[in-house]
């Protein structure tokens, strides 16, 4: 679904980087080797979001065993594929494939047991999941889960021959696959060709981070390699972010509206309380997520 709009969107004036973060290697699910570029430190600063891993491998040791059951509670989580093919499937009866290009989006509200699967035994698998909070108000509703294939998710092309994926929120009057009002998320995919300028307006309040993931970027004059997420200054005298590539450029923008709630989180259960982590966790042992 390619926009053949191409609305310009104006900033006067870009937010600056105020961090480069290098993710940490780490190994998840039942071992496969990954960088969680937003760790649990950052999770007061980036509000709404919890959690951003980054996996790309061409060795299937790398990424075979997959993520085999596990629950989750209080949050969602999108998984996006850059390469590869991963299975879906969740105690609420969900199941789906993501192949390259795709996403999906599930919200395990009040919980699931789910596993995520790889479906091929070589080649490259790259990609990127996402922890976005719900509001305290919505932890516990009911699950809810959507698979987007790479031809379904809303995309536009710019004047500058930059083509955006948006998978939630609004960019160029393109609205996103997914959207949210408490957290109005914005999750776009940047492909930028060299000389490539990209502008998105952004509310000042929300907080908001881009990640390199091939080439590299200029943000208000600073250079932001490949394998850097920039969290950006909370300016509220900018309007946006604006980005610049000297070089061809693939980058993931992502901002939302903070909850400013309390943040309680134990490995796969994000509450607001501790006594609301230990019912998760009685929860999950009487099988009570399943
Ligand atoms: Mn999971």
């Amino acid at each position: 679904m390619t926009s053949p709009v191409s609305h310009t969107e104006s900033v006067n004036r870009s937010r600056a980087v105020e961090q480069l973060v290098i993710g940490q290697a780490t190994s998840d699910g039942a071992g496969v080797t990954l960088t969680r570029v937003l760790t649990q430190p950052l999770q007061q600063r980036l509000d709404p979001f919890l959690m951003l891993d980054a996996f790309g491998s061409d060795d299937p040791d790398d990424y075979i065993a997959g993520f085999p059951d596990h629950p989750h509670r209080g949050f969602e989580t999108v998984t996006y594929m850059v390469a590869g093919r991963l299975l879906h499937r969740d105690s609420a009866g969900h199941e789906g494939l993501i192949e390259t290009g795709g996403v999906q989006w599930m919200t395990a509200g009040r919980g699931l047991i789910h596993a995520e699967i790889p479906q091929q035994r070589d080649g490259r698998m790259e990609g990127f999941q996402l922890w976005l909070n719900l509001p305290a108000r919505d932890k516990m509703r009911a699950p809810w889960y959507r698979n987007f294939t790479a031809p379904e998710l809303p995309s536009l092309l710019t004047e500058d021959r930059a083509r955006v994926t948006v998978i939630a929120g609004v960019s160029r009057a393109v609205t996103g696959a997914v959207t949210r009002e408490t957290t109005a998320p914005l999750f776009l995919d940047l492909h930028l060709p060299a000389g490539a300028r990209f502008a998105q307006a952004l509310p000042p309040e929300h907080n908001a981070f881009v990640y390199v993931y091939r080439g590299q970027i200029e943000i208000a004059g600073q250079s932001v390699p490949a394998q850097r997420m920039a969290i950006l200054a909370n300016d509220p005298v900018a309007d946006g972010v604006v980005v610049e590539a000297s070089v061809d450029a693939r980058v993931l923008l992502i901002a939302g509206r903070p909850l400013r709630e309390p943040i309680a989180q134990y490995g796969p259960f994000v509450m607001t309380t501790a006594e609301e982590i230990r019912q998760a966790v009685r929860d999950f042992n009487a099988g009570r997520l399943a």
